[in-house]
């Protein structure tokens, strides 16, 4: 069927270009981890909006930011300086290992601009090189350069012809990486946590043998923590967990907590863009990056990420105590990026039987048949994620009971 009828909408659906598959109704107001659709029904949302919204549905300093922004300046174009882009750039480096940003609106943008930064650092200082090791399933963006750097089935077939540069290895498997390593290789770029593959952590040993390859062969290491940046891992970044500083790092989805607004961060000695190199017209502009100062302080404020560290344990340990329930294999994550790990390739239907539970519904996402993944709010709180496991029981029971009825 192409495009649904949302019936008591006075809006038609079908002017959007049907680019994917969206459930009967349209969310009309957000308030914290619930969600409320044009019919007043009201959903616990542990999707937020894909592991956006830092600071939960409209947070009162993200209204407040836009407010006081919209009234004093909302651009004067990228080619001028402006003070909240400024700021942002100056708490981001302070509060990270790296020395220089670049903002920009989304997250595939901020890889194609790693992307590129690479490939100039090797064509400066590698002897025209420019291959990336990327890795499989793994997940970079949208746009062509991002998805011939992303290793989903299925995407090596679309949109002919790929660009090159791109050779996968596997992650958690150093003699995979180092097998690929040639006189044109430039950088390695991963995600710390494969999001999009399912919350597949590398681990702590393999980082450490990658970042100490890396070094050994004069590689850049690019870290892609658009997913688990800004907090989301327990700690600011999840580069922090893992002990070892990247060369670069791309941010995006929760440093704009809801708006627009991703970032390219780079150490001094690699940040070596000329005029002209880089730009975009809506890059840095005060709107959102007001609003990114409003998101990080928030992150930043004392006791933040212990908090973060003791819900994502507590979401751990209930999802583990659900997995022994159900008799399912059990559950992986840092902090609050999570996912339990199905016994049966049900995640589409206990998705969807949660949505439509009564009186309240649940929104989760299932990445792959045999997996749920969880990414709520960073303020969520213990009796909301004990809701949540209440709502998913009941869920993970309908779904059951109605696969012993066939
Ligand atoms: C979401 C995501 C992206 C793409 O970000 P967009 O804002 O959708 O372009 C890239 N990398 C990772 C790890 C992501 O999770």
């Amino acid at each position: 069927m192409k495009g649904h009828a949302v019936s008591t909408t006075l809006h038609p659906t079908q002017s959007l270009m049907d680019i994917t598959a969206r459930p009967d109704a349209v969310f009309v107001r957000g308030e914290g981890s619930w969600l409320t659709d044009h019919r007043g029904r009201r959903h616990l949302d542990f999707v937020q909006g894909w592991a956006v919204n830092t600071l939960g549905h409209c947070p009162p300093q993200i209204a407040r930011a836009l407010a006081d922004q919209a009234t004093k300046l909302i651009t004067p174009s990228p080619a001028f300086y402006n003070e909240p882009s400024l700021q942002l750039a100056g708490l981001l480096t302070r509060h990270s290992c790296f020395d220089r940003v670049f903002f920009c609106n989304s997250g595939g943008e901020a890889n194609e601009g790693a992307i590129k930064l690479a490939r100039k650092w090797g064509a400066l200082h590698k002897d025209g090189a420019y291959g990336i090791i990327t890795f499989d399933d793994g997940f970079h963006g949208r746009t062509l350069a991002t998805m011939s750097a992303s290793g989903k089935a299925g995407w090596d077939k679309l949109f002919e012809p790929k660009v090159p540069g791109f050779a996968k290895a596997t992650l958690n498997d150093i003699a995979s990486v180092e097998a690929l390593i040639d006189s044109n290789t430039a950088a390695v770029m991963l995600e710390p946590v494969q999001g999009e593959a399912g919350v597949v952590p590398a681990t702590i040993e393999f980082m450490r043998d990658l970042y100490a390859l890396t070094r050994k062969h004069g590689l850049l290491l690019i870290f892609d923590e658009i997913q688990t940046g800004m907090g989301r891992s327990g700690h600011l970044f999840a580069y922090q967990h893992y002990g070892v500083e990247p060369d670069i790092m791309t941010l995006g989805k929760g440093i704009g907590g809801g708006v627009p607004l991703a970032a390219l961060l780079a150490k001094e000695a690699v940040s070596c863009f000329a005029h002209g190199d880089q730009g975009g017209t809506f890059n840095g502009n005060p709107l959102m990056t007001a609003v990114g100062v409003a998101v990080l302080q928030a992150v930043l404020a004392p006791g933040f990420l212990d908090y973060v560290r003791d819900t994502g344990a507590h979401l751990s340990h209930r999802l583990s105590g659900l997995a022994a329930e159900f008799g399912m294999p059990g559950e992986r994550g840092l902090g609050l990026l999570r996912a339990l790990k199905l016994a049966t390739p049900d995640g589409a239907r206990i998705v969807e039987e949660a949505r439509l539970l009564q009186p309240v519904g649940l929104l989760i996402n299932a990445p792959r048949p045999h997996l749920l993944r969880f990414m709520p709010s960073l303020t969520v709180t213990k009796v909301e994620i004990d809701r949540m496991i209440e709502l998913l029981r009941e869920a993970l029971t309908a779904v059951q009971s109605q696969a012993r009825a066939a």
